[in-house]
C-alpha cells in the first residue's frame, strides 16, 4: 500500500548556534589536550544528546565545583555563571575553562557597566534558569530585579540608587527569550519608566532571533510543528510558543525521533521541523527519516536567513 504523501517544511536557521558550537569544541579540545577526565559544571549546553556524547568522550558533568577534586580541570557552561564560581575555582587553585558564550557575557558587561554607572538594573528573564542566575551573579545582591513577565512589567517598582534621578534604571534580557514578549515587556517598562536604559539593539541573540523568524515563516502553513530541543532548553521551549502564536496551535518539543507519537500525525499532509540552538543537526536527519518510514515526504527547505557567526575558542586552548 502506498504512503501517504507528507510535505515537511524545514525551518532555517535551526539547530546549534555558534555560543554551543564553541562550548562543545571547548569541552572536545579540553579533552584532546589534556585527556580524559574534565569535568563540566551543569550541562555544557541544554541537549541530553549532546551531554550523553561528551560523557562518552570523558567528560564528567558536576552540579557544583566542590565535586571537581582539587587537581581537575573544570568547564564553564555556555550559560555562564555568577562572579563567584571562578573565584572558588581560582580559590582551589583548580584549572578552568569558561565555555560561557560571548553574547551572555556582553549581556554581563552591560550590566556592569550600567551598575558603575549608578543605575538599578531590571532582568528580564525566567527565574532559576543557569543564565538568569549567571547574570544576576555578575553584581552585588540587589543591583538586579528580576521580572518575568508584562504583568510584573505594569508593577515593578525598582529601587533607585540615585532617589529620584529617573535616568538611574536600566534594563537587560536573557538572551533567548521570545522576541515578542520582550518587546511588550520592554515598552511597558518604557511607558512607566520613560528614561530606562536598554541595550541599543535586544540582547536576544542573533540565533534565537533567527530560529523564532524561521519557525513563523512556516507554521501558518503548517498543520503541525516539531521542534526538536529538550525540554530544559529555553529557546527549544520559545519555538514552540512562537509556532503556536503563528498560526499552528499543534506545536510540540521533542528529543528525537524516538519520542514522536506517529498516532498524532496520521493523517497530516504538512509538518514543519526545527531544532533549538542546542539540538544537533543528526536529530533533525533522524527525525525526517522517521518521517520516511511513515509517509511518502518531500522536504521543503524555508530560510529566512544566512548565518555565518563563529567565535574563537578561548586563548589558553588554542596557543
Ligand atoms: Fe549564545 Fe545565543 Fe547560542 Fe545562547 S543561543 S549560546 S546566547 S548564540
Amino acid at each position: 500500500m502506498p504512503r501517504p504523501a507528507l510535505t515537511v517544511l524545514l525551518a532555517s536557521p535551526r539547530g546549534f548556534c555558534a555560543g554551543v558550537d564553541r562550548a562543545i569544541q571547548i569541552v572536545e579540545t579540553a579533552l584532546q589536550r589534556y585527556g580524559a577526565p574534565i569535568y563540566v559544571r551543569h550541562a555544557i549546553v541544554h541537549n541530553h544528546h549532546v551531554v550523553a556524547a561528551l560523557e562518552a568522550k570523558g567528560a564528567i558533568f558536576v552540579d557544583e565545583l566542590d565535586e571537581v577534586p582539587a587537581d581537575g580541570r573544570v568547564v564553564f557552561s555556555a550559560h555562564g555563571v555568577p562572579k563567584s564560581v571562578p573565584a572558588a575555582a581560582r580559590d582551589r587553585h583548580l584549572h578552568y575553562v569558561d565555555a560561557t558564550c560571548p553574547l551572555v557575557s556582553k549581556v554581563h558587561r552591560e550590566a556592569e557597566r550600567h551598575h558603575r554607572d549608578g543605575r538599578q538594573i531590571v532582568l528580564i528573564g525566567h527565574a532559576g534558569h543557569p543564565e538568569v542566575i549567571g547574570t544576576m551573579g555578575q553584581l552585588p545582591g540587589g543591583a538586579i530585579s528580576l521580572i518575568e513577565n508584562a504583568g510584573q512589567a505594569e508593577t515593578i517598582a525598582p529601587p533607585s540608587p540615585n532617589g529620584a534621578d529617573p535616568g538611574g534604571l536600566a534594563y537587560v534580557t536573557q538572551t533567548t527569550l521570545s522576541v515578542d514578549d520582550t518587546a511588550a515587556i520592554v515598552a511597558i517598562l518604557q511607558r512607566r519608566f520613560p528614561a530606562i536604559h536598554g541595550p541599543k539593539q535586544a540582547d536576544i541573540c542573533y540565533a534565537t532571533t533567527n530560529r523564532q523568524a524561521a519557525v513563523k515563516a512556516i507554521a501558518p502553513r503548517c498543520q503541525a510543528v516539531i521542534v526538536v530541543g529538550s525540554p530544559n532548553s529555553s529557546n527549544s521551549n520559545r519555538l514552540v510558543e512562537v509556532a503556536r502564536l503563528a498560526g499552528c496551535p499543534d506545536a510540540v518539543l521533542v528529543e528525537g525521533a524516538d519520542a514522536v507519537d506517529w498516532q498524532r500525525f496520521a493523517g497530516l499532509r504538512t509538518i514543519g521541523i526545527t531544532a533549538g540552538a542546542s539540538a544537533p543537526e543528526i536529530l533533525v536527519e533522524g527525525l525526517i527519516d522517521a518521517c520516511r518510514n511513515h509517509f511518502d515526504v518531500t522536504v521543503e527547505p524555508v530560510s529566512v536567513a544566512t548565518e555565518d557567526i563563529a567565535f574563537k575558542l578561548p586563548r589558553e586552548l588554542v596557543t
